[in-house]
């Protein structure tokens, strides 16, 4: 874009990708963004990644949704959004009264701003009268969400993102840090500079291995073994901090007498690592009150997702890490604002501030502020949502921002649900789901609206108008509240800033925080009162829920890994380029270009024995079906061990398994999923 820095105007904003929440100012000329600079915001301190400062173009390109459209004789046709809210409205209505209205779900989106999730779920639980309605933390840190909120008292990351510098050790487990969370993972190579000890664990040879003082290349689904194992040499070597344990936590005997059968020889052998290793990484973890554990999808994306997590609250909570600056347990949440998504309730159990659907004096309160009579059942989450199309239990699905034909497991089986329910999909762009859909209505891109974000350090942050609007598109909010006046539940919102002062009034976490307060700076929850500065740093005083709960767990191996027919493990993972389905990504040139299409990364004793040459065309299979994708030999990988980017349509979640749940969040298990692998001829 060609202009002078006169002719544009300033618009601070958030970076809508990953959950960094990087501040950053477009420079707009004419109602278009001209350009990005990094903001000095505190998650950001001035930086920003290639995402951030470059793949904002999708928000002009020409395939855009700009208007409403309504299938008729298979084809997707304009319409007016008069006809087009009717219609929806219609349908619900007809289907409520028909099945009842649990025959009615809904997906939120970790992408919409927070406002645009409060009314999502109070229009399925207010309007529809149902708590069918989750959203895609489903299937990214559901486990996380479980596992610390059972074990601390609050499934969310304990400490600042920033703060990752302040530590003296940093322990990175499950988590591709540069390419996920990129402003992170440069504040951990500059901890690198400063002298700060690093132990990576992880199936992939990561970028951060590199720098690490310890790396464990640990198999798939040994994170529980890996933690029990260095609990083992911890409590053998005295180095647990007895005083708060004693003070602070409950569960030490059973968790004590659990790890005993991890020795460094039994859990080398299980995460198939030098035992030496283990021991070195236990010592370091426990040698300080500052060792900072970040984690992602490495350790929640498991049929064992939730015992993952709480194993590493195991490991801070035995070594007094937790409550003090430059420690703790963080989950690095993936998307801009899956925090804020499960903080409004887009999730079955909990409305906003996760107070829970089936605890009777939280159903009083929501239904006195809302005015209606609310299920006191739990409903369905995302990985129960698509069988529940296939067994006729629910016949619509109204999805907000989401992609589930490429996000979800087993493509094909979410395909037939797809074409089974009647769908209403509102979005920016076309995609692999607005294929199936019955009405599509068209969303404003994030930098054409007006709301907050609240990224994995909890902090709720501004973002702001800075484009012209396309086409018809319209709020989210907007949508959810004409829908919700049609199916009978009359409701008036002027902004966007309505929505938030109403949540803020159910939602005590929240309740402290106004637009006027984060003006100028976001402000971390736990924010209970108008006074209230925001909470930095959880269970300072204590773990939330009063003792911290050590949680005797014991290593399962995942039903997925390999058996003789399908003798590889893959495990889906995401690059620095795309984010999350590519629907903006794939939409931003210089970006897309980068990284066009799919492939596989093989080790490269696998490629010798399989005939398989880098570049070469291969099938990848598991039960659930077959995908063609180039080969690349990486030494990254461990013989056994093959990795493929998620990002794709046609991809990993083709082969990836959607029966074998984590029992407690519903979580699949994406990081394991057993295949086998061919070289075929041409592509
Ligand atoms: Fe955006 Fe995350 Fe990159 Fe920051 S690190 S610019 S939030 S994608």
């Amino acid at each position: 874009h060609e202009f002078r820095e006169w002719e544009t105007q300033k618009v601070r904003t958030t970076c809508a990708y990953c959950g960094v929440g990087c501040q950053i100012d477009f420079s707009v000329k004419d109602g278009v963004i001209v350009d990005a600079k990094p903001a000095n915001g505190p998650s950001n301190q001035g930086l920003l990644c290639v995402k951030g400062k470059f793949a904002y173009e999708f928000i002009n390109h020409e395939d855009r949704l700009k208007y409403p459209m309504i299938r008729r004789n298979g084809k997707l046709e304009r319409v007016s959004w008069e006809e087009a809210l009717d219609f929806v409205a219609e349908k619900i209505l007809k289907i409520k009264k028909e099945f009842g209205p649990d025959a009615i779900a809904g997906f939120s989106s970790a992408r919409t701003v927070n406002e645009d999730s409060y009314l999502f779920q109070k229009f399925i639980r207010a309007a529809v009268g149902t708590n069918n309605v989750d959203h895609c933390a489903r299937l990214c840190h559901s486990s996380t969400v479980a596992g610390l909120a059972a074990t601390l008292g609050s499934g969310a990351m304990t400490n600042c993102i920033a703060e990752i510098k302040d530590a003296d050790v940093i322990f990175i487990t499950g988590s591709n840090t540069t390419e996920t969370h990129p402003v992170m993972g440069m504040y951990v190579r500059q901890a690198h500079r400063m002298g700060k000890k690093i132990i990576v664990a992880d199936p992939v040879r990561i970028p951060l291995a590199e720098i690490a003082d310890i790396y464990l290349q640990i198999n798939p689904g040994s994170s529980v073994a890996l933690s029990n194992g260095m609990l083992h040499v911890i409590f053998e070597e005295g180095l647990e901090d007895k005083e708060y344990i004693e003070k602070y936590t409950e569960g030490i005997e059973e968790l004590r007498e659990i790890v005993k059968k991890y020795t460094p020889e039994k859990t080398a052998e299980i995460c198939g690592v030098d035992k030496d290793l283990i021991i070195q990484a236990a010592r370091l973890y426990a040698s300080t009150h500052k060792s900072y554990i970040a984690y992602a999808m490495g350790i929640t994306q498991h049929v064992n997702g939730t015992d993952n997590v709480s194993s590493l609250s195991n490991l801070a909570l035995v070594t007094g890490n937790i409550g003090k600056k430059g420690s703790g347990v963080n989950p690095l949440r993936g998307q801009n604002n899956v925090q804020g998504a499960c903080d409004m309730g887009a999730l079955p159990t909990d409305y906003p501030a996760y107070q829970k659907v089936f605890n009777p004096e939280v159903q009083e309160k929501f239904e006195k502020a809302w005015g209606v009579k609310l299920s006191p059942n739990k409903g369905y989450t995302v990985t129960e949502t698509i069988p529940a199309i296939l067994e006729d239990k629910v016949k619509l699905l109204y999805i907000m921002g989401e992609n589930p034909m490429v996000s979800d497991p087993d493509s094909n089986h979410v395909k037939h649900a797809l074409e089974k329910a009647f769908v209403v999909v509102q979005d920016i762009f076309p995609n692999e789901t607005t294929e199936y859909a019955d009405v599509v209505l068209p969303s404003k891109a994030f930098a054409e609206k007006d709301g907050t974000f609240t990224n994995t350090e909890r902090r709720v942050q501004r973002i702001r108008k800075a484009a012209s609007v396309k086409g018809e598109c319209k709020d989210d909010w907007w949508t959810i509240m004409e829908v919700m006046n049609r199916i009978g539940y009359p409701c008036h919102y002027d902004t966007v800033e309505d929505v938030f002062n109403e949540m803020r009034t159910v939602t005590p976490s929240y309740a402290g925080i106004t637009y006027e307060k984060i003006e100028k700076e976001g402000v971390q929850w736990p924010c209970p009162t108008l006074e209230h500065p925001g909470t930095p740093i959880l269970h300072v005083n204590g773990p939330g829920r009063g003792r911290g709960l050590l949680k005797a767990l014991d290593w399962i191996p995942s039903p997925d890994t390999c058996n003789p027919e399908y003798p590889i493990v893959l495990t889906s993972c995401r690059i620095l380029y795309h984010y999350h389905t590519r629907t903006q990504t794939d939409k931003t040139p210089g970006i897309h270009f980068t990284a066009p299409r799919n492939w596989i990364e093989i080790d490269p004793s696998d490629a010798k024995d399989l005939g398989i040459q880098g570049g070469d065309w291969v099938k990848v299979s598991s039960p659930r079906g077959s995908v063609y994708v180039e080969a690349r030999i990486a030494d990254t990988l461990r013989p056994g061990v093959a990795w493929m980017p998620f990002h794709y349509a046609g991809g990993a979640n083709v082969l990836s398994d959607s029966e074998h749940l984590d029992p407690v969040s519903k979580i699949p298990g994406f990081k394991q999923i057993g295949v086998k692998i061919e070289k075929v001829d041409g592509k």
